[in-house]
Parts: C-alpha cells; sequence; structure tokens
C-alpha cells in the first residue's frame, strides 16, 4: 500500500477521487488528510487559489527531485454549487495525475478518468451534436485522454450507431434482463449470483415459478403501456444449466407474457458453460427462435481451467461450438480472458489460434485484475500472474488479431482500482453486434432486471439520471419476496415512464 500525504486540500470528497487516480500507478493508495505526514511513502501540497471566475490549483510533488508544479483550471462562471465542485474536482485531479505521471514514468491513456462507462462521454457529444473536433479537443482537455483512447470511442460509437442508427430514441422502449442463479458447479472466480445447481440453495423449480411470476407481470404492464421491447438477455449464472423442459416453458412464458416478441430485435442466452450444453436445450433455443448464444472458453490452456476451477474440458468447449452450429446458431459469442494466472503471451496466443479455428461472430476480451487473478488461485505458488508489460503486450494481440480477421470493436467498458488501468473490448464481425450489450453499457435506456440477482437500471427521461434497483440475489430469498420486489419496479416504471409521457 502507497500512503500519499496531501497537504493544502480540507473537502473530504476529494479522497476518493484522488485514491482512485492513485490506484491508476500503485496497486493499492490511501490518500492522508490528517494523519501525521512521516507516516507517508509520497508528499504533495496543493496550493488552490480563484482569482475572478478562474479556479487555480498548484501541485507540488516533494519526491520529485526537481520541484514540479503542475496547474490545473476551471472556468467557475454561472455555475451551481454542484457543478463547481466537480470543476474544482477536475482541475485537482488533472494535477495530481500529472505529478504522479512524471514521478513514476508511467502515461495514463484514459487521463482522469476512472470511470466503467467512457463513450458515454462521447455519446453526450454526439447527442448534443458538437462538432467531432471539438468533442475530441475537449476530451483531452477536460481529461487528459490519449488520442488512441479517444480514436478507439469514436470508432465503437461509430460502429454502435452503423448498428442501431435510432439508438437514441430508444429511450421510449425497455430491454430486459432475466437472470438464471445456477451454474454446474461454482468457479473459483466468479463474482456473479451463482450457484451449484444441486446444492440447498432453494429449488429450481420453485425459482422458477417466482420468475414465470414476473416476467407475466413485467409483460401486462408493457402491453398496457403500450411500450416495446428492444432486446432480451438471459444472464446468470448460466441459463442453460436448466433443463430443457424448464427452458421450454420459460420461453413459451416469455412469448405468451411479453408484447410483440416477434419484434425484439434481439434475444440472447448465455450459455457460458460448454458442460450445460445438450442438443435438446439447443432444439429449445431453436424452436423460439433464439439465434445469439455465448460459449465461454476463457482459455484454451487445460492447466488454466483447472486452476481456475472451471471443470469441463478444452475439447468439449469446442465440441459444443461445433454442436451449437450443427444445430443452426449462427450467431455464437466466445470470451477469453487476459491475464489468467499462469498465462502469458504464449497462452494468449495459444487461445487466440484455436479461436481462428473457430471463428465465433463476436469475442469479448477481458481482462483480469492482479489482484483478482492472484486471489483465485488455489495454488498460488505454482501459477504466476502476468505483469503490466505483459497484459498490456496480450491486449495489442487482441486488437492485432481482431483487426486481421475483419472484426470491429462495439463496446467497452473499463474497471476501476486495477493496476494497467485497462479495458475490456467487445469485438464482432459487422453486424453481428449484440445490440444488448451496447444497450446496457451505454445506459440510454431502461433495462428491466427479473430473476435472481438481476439490476434494473430506470433512466429518467429527461434528466437521463439512473436509478438502480436490485433483485436479491439468493434464490431463497428471492423466493420469498419476488412479489414485493415486482411491485416495487411496477411502481419505479410508473414514475419513469409518467415522465416520459408528460414531456
Ligand atoms: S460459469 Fe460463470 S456464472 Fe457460473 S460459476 Fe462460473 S463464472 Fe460464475
Amino acid at each position: 500500500m502507497k500512503q500519499i500525504y496531501i497537504k493544502g486540500l480540507t473537502d473530504e470528497r476529494y479522497i476518493r477521487p484522488l485514491e482512485h487516480i492513485g490506484n491508476l500507478f500503485f496497486e493499492d493508495t490511501k490518500v492522508l488528510y490528517r494523519e501525521p505526514e512521516e507516516k507517508a511513502d509520497l508528499h504533495v501540497e496543493f496550493e488552490t487559489e480563484i482569482i475572478g471566475h478562474e479556479f487555480i490549483v498548484k501541485g507540488k510533488l516533494k519526491e520529485l527531485k526537481e520541484e514540479t508544479i503542475c496547474n490545473g483550471h476551471a472556468d467557475l462562471s454561472q455555475l451551481t454549487d454542484k457543478e463547481i465542485f466537480k470543476q474544482m474536482k477536475k482541475a485537482i485531479s488533472k494535477s495530481y495525475l500529472l505529478m504522479l505521471q512524471e514521478y513514476t514514468g508511467m502515461v495514463q491513456k484514459w487521463g482522469i478518468l476512472t470511470g466503467i462507462r467512457p463513450t458515454k462521454l462521447l455519446h453526450r457529444h454526439m447527442q448534443k451534436q458538437t462538432p467531432i473536433e471539438e468533442a475530441h479537443q475537449s476530451l483531452r482537455e477536460e481529461y487528459l485522454m490519449s488520442d488512441e483512447k479517444i480514436e478507439l470511442m469514436q470508432k465503437i460509437i461509430d460502429r454502435q450507431l452503423a448498428v442501431i442508427p435510432d439508438l437514441y430514441d430508444l429511450k421510449k422502449e425497455v430491454s430486459i434482463y432475466i437472470g438464471i442463479p445456477f451454474c454446474p458447479t461454482k468457479c473459483a472466480y466468479c463474482t456473479f449470483p451463482a450457484y451449484a445447481i444441486n446444492g440447498r440453495q432453494g429449488s429450481v423449480s420453485s425459482f422458477l415459478g417466482g420468475l414465470h411470476y414476473e416476467m407475466e407481470k413485467i409483460g401486462d404492464w408493457l402491453k398496457e403501456k403500450n411500450i416495446n421491447i428492444t432486446t432480451v438477455y438471459y444472464g446468470g449464472g448460466t441459463p442453460t444449466s436448466i433443463s430443457a423442459e424448464e427452458m421450454d416453458m420459460l420461453y413459451e412464458r416469455m412469448h405468451d407474457s411479453f408484447p410483440n416478441v416477434e419484434n425484439i430485435r434481439e434475444i440472447t442466452v448465455e450459455a457460458g458453460r460448454p458442460d450445460t450444453i445438450t442438443p435438446d436445450k439447443l432444439e429449445v433455443l431453436k424452436k423460439y427462435n433464439i439465434d445469439r448464444i455465448s460459449i465461454n472458453p476463457q482459455s484454451y490452456t487445460q492447466q488454466t481451467l483447472k486452476a481456475i476451477g472451471r471443470h469441463h474440458t478444452v475439447e468439449e468447449t469446442i465440441d459444443k461450438y461445433h454442436l451449437a452450429r450443427k444445430h443452426g446458431m449462427n450467431n455464437i459469442n466466445m470470451d477469453l480472458i487476459i491475464g489468467l494466472p499462469g498465462e502469458g503471451v504464449e497462452e494468449f496466443q495459444y487461445s487466440l489460434d484455436k479461436t481462428e479455428e473457430l471463428m465465433p461472430e463476436s469475442l469479448t476480451v477481458h481482462t483480469l485484475s492482479f489482484k483478482r487473478a492472484s486471489e483465485m488461485t488455489r495454488n498460488k505458488s505454482r501459477y504466476k500472474v502476468a505483469d503490466r508489460e505483459e497484459i498490456q503486450e496480450m491486449m495489442k494481440m487482441a486488437e492485432e488479431w481482431t483487426e486481421k480477421h475483419d472484426y470491429v470493436p462495439y463496446y467497452l467498458y473499463r474497471q476501476k482500482n486495477i493496476l494497467g488501468n485497462l479495458e475490456n473490448v467487445g469485438y464482432s464481425k459487422k453486424n453481428q453486434e449484440s445490440i444488448y450489450n451496447i444497450m446496457m453499457m451505454e445506459e440510454l435506456q431502461t433495462v428491466i432486471g427479473v430473476g435472481c440477482g438481476a439490476s434494473s437500471k430506470f433512466i429518467h427521461p429527461v434528466t437521463g439520471k439512473i436509478t438502480q434497483f436490485s433483485n436479491p440475489k439468493h434464490p431463497k430469498t428471492y423466493n420469498e419476496s419476488f412479489v414485493e420486489y415486482t411491485d416495487k419496479k411496477i411502481a419505479l416504471l410508473n414514475e419513469h415512464f409518467s415522465l416520459e409521457a408528460s414531456k
């Protein structure tokens, strides 16, 4: 842990943003505001001054040989108190970032941005019809973002708008996320609501009873208000862990309950774990015209799968992929993870080579945080975790591989507090992009979550403010309270969509 002493600021609201920026450079940082200076590893002094409408900040990092003064400034004219604070925070953050860049020699390509969804910033400019060069310049100046990342975002947004030309008008519709919290076994690194299907967490059939109820009620509400569904996404857990009969009944319920199912632009079912895919389940998917599925190898190195507790073989992934193709699945996504324990450039190249033999319609490349990678390894001394440079090298390999094979990046998200300040990128063959992923990532539409652990996001039609609402994670709690949770969601929907109507 790096302790950084900050002098010259007293507002506690700066602590968290400064820690987030510090974490881009060091594994874990703590900002010392009031503690004695002697405890600190680094010492930063800020001088702030308001001259006219301008907020000027000077930062000095004592440990730098030559005294470095990094200035930030903000124009405070005609702003509310909240906006003034935001501007000051930005100016302080920029000064802080510049000092740490100089001290460590690391350059942060995302600048001071530590949020999960950077593309939203550029979307905002596009919606306001800011000329492109002006929008890019503002990202450079306001956040110190690099041209490389700005270009990546522009490429992604251009692709999104090509696939969904009416993206900015879709707030009058909704998307639906359906959470099925079961998996054959629990993987070591899993952070999702996922319970072993044969465990003691409450029976699958009573969970499905609750889920059918929610789908029916939400469907009734949508029909009554004449609101269409853009996309449906079955996630979890692994939605294909339930039996073929249960899947059949569930999709039948979807057809009976939801409005205009034939017009839904995309229905995806995650079939992440290849050990859950069977011919009869694939036939059920086909019966209901569900053609986008996700089969996730994560890695093609058997030893890695073993280390992370995934109880299936590499061959099984490949076999199930071919089986899905045989059963007519023509839009398959595969996930790879960079930075799994024991994996470096060589293993990742092997995964890319294997992917080349399959050529799924889309490939999502995730990066794992170092901390998480070492935590999830049962045998820590045996599995090394790649360092920052190697991780970056692997990301570059993914970029080059996808470009060479005509995949385009179409969504990205970042993770907070991880060394290397990385991003996860969804690549796809043209016109095979997942519309749900775009809707979810850009937060331009309400997403209603039903089922276990499903979170809903209600987007305020005027201000764009997001209200989150989560269903219980545990199947037993869900079974006891799904009626109450459905009522609460319908109340939130009424609130948001009556505003939309009164606009
Ligand atoms: S398959 Fe996915 S959801 Fe299921 S336990 Fe593994 S990581 Fe978690």
